[in-house]
């Protein structure tokens, strides 16, 4: 379920701090290596228009060029994963972890489903692909 209505988020230590102002996509779920890696479990995400979003705090926001194409936005002090911005995409993924509540957002399906940890199932119902949708 989508949010036609925004919102706001950051991370755990207030150095980001954000708006969005505008629709928010359903939040998927990737379970990929990277998204493993970079989470510490998987990776729920909603996205929204870049234009959409604003800064009320950045002092600590970091990025890290995580493949070729895709960067990965993150705080520098607290280490909370944050936001996936394909190149010149004029999207960007939010992890949906760090959305004020109640987000109005529900999870809708998971991706990558072929390299997801070993150590646990998805059992919510929800759609799978084994890669890309
Ligand atoms: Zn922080
Ligand atoms: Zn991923």
């Amino acid at each position: 379920m989508p949010n036609e209505n925004g919102g706001s988020g950051g991370c755990l230590c207030g150095g980001v701090h954000y708006r969005v102002d505008g629709r928010l996509a359903d939040v998927g779920a990737c379970h990929c290596g990277q998204c493993r890696k970079t989470t510490g479990h998987y990776f729920a995400a909603t996205s929204c228009d870049r234009s959409a979003l604003t800064f009320e705090a950045d002092e600590t926001l970091a990025w890290y060029q995580s493949s070729a194409g895709a960067r990965r936005g993150f705080c520098s002090r607290c280490g909370a994963s944050l936001f996936w911005e394909r190149n010149d995409s004029g999207k960007i993924d939010i992890l949906a972890g760090t959305l004020d509540q109640p987000t109005g957002l529900k999870m809708t399906n998971h991706i990558y489903v072929d390299d997801k940890g070993d150590y646990y199932d998805i059992t919510d119902g929800l759609p799978q692909y084994g890669q890309y949708r």
